[in-house]
Formats: structure tokens, C-alpha cells, sequence
């Protein structure tokens, strides 16, 4: 990797989001991430570029510009219909070159994953992935960013004071979408993909899901998660009757699906899903950083355990000592009588 001198970093300005589309429409973690690049660009003075690639996508924009852009830089062509890593990865790096962003942000999905470390790797820059908190210093332009390090025992906060652009990935649902704001208004740049972007293209043309992935935490308004705590399957199926009174998904900590009582898509923290859900009710969850840093966000958390002094009690905005056994079945009642 070249370091940049002062003079050369100086030349690189802006906040990039790589918004994320599917079918030709943006996914929610584009804008959660619009906010958070909002932010930073707030404290550098500076502006919040989207950058959408897709096929069908100038409609897009308003939207994008609503929730915090102030510049939307549009390639809009038919061959990037379906998703092709390669390609957007030649047009990206083209860009990035051409305007010089001081921060690129993208979204840690399973399209991020394949296509920001090519990027990365492309522009010469490092990357850090899944971060859980992004600041800017303001002075310097660094950007600090902030992810679980050492097997998640400690979190790390990260600079990249030589290079530039610093390129950051974020998992949905870490951070919070703005409001929507119809009377911002920005502009829109339009740029075309060039032939030699297609050079030996590979292109995924579907995607399946399997049924065990379709577990969607992320969007659950109320989540029940259970952790060791449950003790066994049965467990898990008075999670579930719990779940299906309330409206809920059932989430479980990584003990619990590695005992084989619950399969891994439930899994929230770390290394499972990431939830901002509005309410989490943690039952036998000791509340491990692991397993905080998929739940911390979630609206309000309480706490069912014996043990009153665990991480998840202390956290909890209502904690309940006791038998879970016991305590479950009552508040299935009372919901009852209701
Ligand atoms: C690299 C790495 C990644 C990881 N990723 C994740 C991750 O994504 N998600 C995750 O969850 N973990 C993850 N872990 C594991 C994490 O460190 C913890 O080991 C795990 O979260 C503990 O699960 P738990 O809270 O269910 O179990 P425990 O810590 O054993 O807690 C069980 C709790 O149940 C309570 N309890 C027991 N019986 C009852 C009862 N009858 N009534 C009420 N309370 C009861 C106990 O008091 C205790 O507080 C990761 C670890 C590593 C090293």
C-alpha cells in the first residue's frame, strides 16, 4: 500500500455510501447508513455522496436525498441488472478515482461481503469490516471506526491515518435509519458505465434463499431469545408458544445453538444476526459482548435470570430475578387474561 502525503490526502473529500439494491430497489441499510455517514460528514464539513449502481434505479434518488444525501451519483444501465461483483467493482474504482472520496461506507451483506474487499483491494486502500461504531475526527478527516476484535473480547477503534479513501463496512441494522426529511433537496450525477467495466463478466443471475436463513430477525418488532438458560429443546418450544402469544421471533444465543437446541439462523450477536427490534426479552442470557453487540440497540430490553448481577441484568431496562421456568408461564397468563 502507497502512503499518501498530507498534500495528497487533502485531496480526497466526502463521505461515499454504497447503497445497497436488490431488483432495482434500495435496501433499508442504505439509509441507516446514509445517517451515519450524515454525521460524519457533518463533523468534517463536508457532503454525503449515495452511489447507486443498478439497473432501474434513477428513481431512487428523492428518496435518498430525504434521508441525508446531499449528492446522488447515478449509473443506471441494463447490464447491471442482477449483480455482478466484477463490473461494479471496475465502475466503483473508476469513481473513486475520479472524486476522490475521503470515506467509503457499504453495507456488510452478503453482496458487500463479494463486493467491497474487491474494491478495496482495487483502490489500494484498507478496509475494515463489520464495524460497530463509525466517528470522525474532524481535524484530521480519520475516520475512527470501532468493530469487536481478539475472538470479540475487546472492541477496537481503528484509523487509517495514511491512506485514503478509508472504507468501512457496516452490518444492517447496527446503526439507526434517520427520519426521512421531503423537503431536502440535493443533486444528481449521472455517470455511464464504460465497455471496458464488462471485461470478462461474471454475473450471478439468481439468488436463492434457503428456508433456514429466512429467519428475518431483523425486521421482528419483538423478539424472545433464549440462551443456556432454556435448557434443552423443550425449552425452546415454551420459547416459541411465548413468541407466537406476542406476535414475536424466537432469537437465541450462540450456547444455545451450539447445544443443537435451536438451528444457527436464530442466532443473534457477534457472529448471528444483528436485531434492533423494539422489544428483546432475554431469558437464560448471561449477556456476553458477543451477544450485546447484536442486541444493544433494540428499543427496550428485559431481562429474565437467576443470577441478578450478569451483564444482560445490569443492562436490561427491566430485569426479572428468578426461575425462568416459573416466570415464563405468568407472563404467558397474564397476556392471557388480557
Ligand atoms: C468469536 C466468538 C463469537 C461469538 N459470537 C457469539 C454470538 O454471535 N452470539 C452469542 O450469543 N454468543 C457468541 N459467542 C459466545 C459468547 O461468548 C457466550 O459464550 C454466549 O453468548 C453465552 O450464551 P448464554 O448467555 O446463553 O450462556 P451463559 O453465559 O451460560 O448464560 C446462561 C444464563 O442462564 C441463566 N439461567 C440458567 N438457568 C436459569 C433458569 N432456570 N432461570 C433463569 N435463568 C437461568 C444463568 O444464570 C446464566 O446467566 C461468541 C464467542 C466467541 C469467542
Amino acid at each position: 500500500m502507497i502512503t499518501l502525503t498530507e498534500q495528497e490526502r487533502s485531496e480526497y473529500r466526502n463521505i461515499w455510501v454504497l447503497a445497497e439494491t436488490q431488483s432495482g430497489s434500495i435496501q433499508p441499510v442504505t439509509y441507516e447508513l446514509v445517517g451515519a455517514a450524515r454525521t460524519l460528514a457533518d463533523a468534517r464539513q463536508s457532503e454525503v455522496w449515495a452511489v447507486v449502481l443498478g439497473s432501474g434505479v434513477a428513481g431512487q434518488a428523492e428518496t435518498l436525498v430525504a434521508y441525508g444525501a446531499d449528492t446522488v451519483l447515478l449509473v443506471d444501465d441494463a447490464r447491471l441488472a442482477g449483480f455482478c461483483d466484477e463490473a461494479e467493482a471496475r465502475v466503483l474504482v473508476r469513481l473513486i478515482k475520479k472524486y476522490k472520496p475521503e470515506v467509503v461506507v457499504g453495507a456488510a451483506t452478503f453482496r458487500g461481503r463479494a463486493l467491497i474487499p474487491r474494491v478495496a483491494v482495487m483502490a489500494n486502500c484498507g478496509l475494515t469490516a463489520d464495524c460497530t461504531g463509525l466517528a470522525m475526527d474532524s481535524e484530521t478527516g480519520d475516520l475512527l471506526q470501532t468493530r469487536p476484535a481478539f475472538g470479540g473480547n475487546i472492541m477496537a477503534t481503528i484509523r487509517c491515518s495514511n491512506h485514503r479513501p478509508q472504507m468501512a463496512t457496516v452490518r444492517p441494522r447496527v446503526m439507526k435509519a434517520p427520519v426521512p426529511d421531503e423537503n431536502r433537496t440535493g443533486r444528481v450525477l449521472v455517470e455511464s458505465m464504460l465497455d471496458t467495466d464488462l471485461d470478462k463478466m461474471k454475473k450471478i443471475l439468481q439468488i436463492f434463499h434457503n428456508k433456514e436463513a429466512a429467519v428475518n430477525l431483523s425486521d421482528a418488532r419483538i423478539i424472545i431469545s433464549g440462551g443456556r438458560g432454556m435448557k434443552g429443546r423443550e425449552g425452546f418450544d415454551l420459547l416459541r408458544r411465548f413468541a407466537a402469544k406476542v406476535g414475536g421471533a424466537v432469537g437465541a444465543s450462540r450456547a444455545a445453538v451450539d447445544a443443537g437446541w435451536i438451528p444457527y439462523a436464530h442466532q443473534v450477536g457477534q457472529t448471528g444476526q444483528t436485531v434492533q427490534s423494539t422489544l428483546y426479552i432475554a431469558c437464560g442470557i448471561s449477556g456476553q459482548i458477543q451477544h450485546l453487540v447484536g442486541m444493544q440497540h433494540c428499543d427496550m430490553i428485559v431481562a429474565i435470570d437467576k443470577n441478578p448481577d450478569t451483564p444482560m441484568m445490569q443492562m436490561a431496562d427491566i430485569a426479572i430475578q428468578g426461575d425462568l421456568f416459573e416466570i415464563i408461564p405468568e407472563i404467558m397468563n397474564e397476556i392471557t387474561k388480557l
